[in-house]
């Protein structure tokens, strides 16, 4: 395991301890989830934002345009501008958007 990986994995299960009653009630219905807000301190702790062309990239210079929450392997499959995303269980993140846990999608 890489050590990007490594963080990541870190990083998912640190948030997961966060939302303990999703895990105990199983995750929340499409319907009940609600948007990740960028401005809300979980959304600040992965940098997240809702449009992926408004990432600082100076403060994250490895920044690739193609990284998006549509192209991230944690977001789920399907074609809604609003998902849900593993890294943040019970909530929903824009498609267009992105946050320092990007994570490519395999082949
Ligand atoms: Fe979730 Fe990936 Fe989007 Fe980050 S970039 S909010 S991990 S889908």
């Amino acid at each position: 395991m890489s050590a990007r990986r490594r963080v990541i994995a870190g990083l998912v299960g640190a948030l997961g301890m966060l939302s303990a009653p999703s895990r105990v009630f199983g995750a929340a219905p499409i319907g009940r989830r609600t948007l990740l807000d960028p401005k809300e301190p979980l959304a600040v702790s992965i940098a997240y934002v809702h449009d992926a062309k408004k990432v600082d990239v100076k403060q994250f210079p490895t920044y690739k345009r193609i990284q998006t929450c549509e192209t991230c392997a944690l977001i789920e499959l399907g074609t809604a501008w609003q998902r849900g995303c593993s890294l943040v269980p019970g909530r929903l993140v824009m498609s267009t958007g992105w946050c320092k846990a990007w994570v490519a999608r395999g082949r």
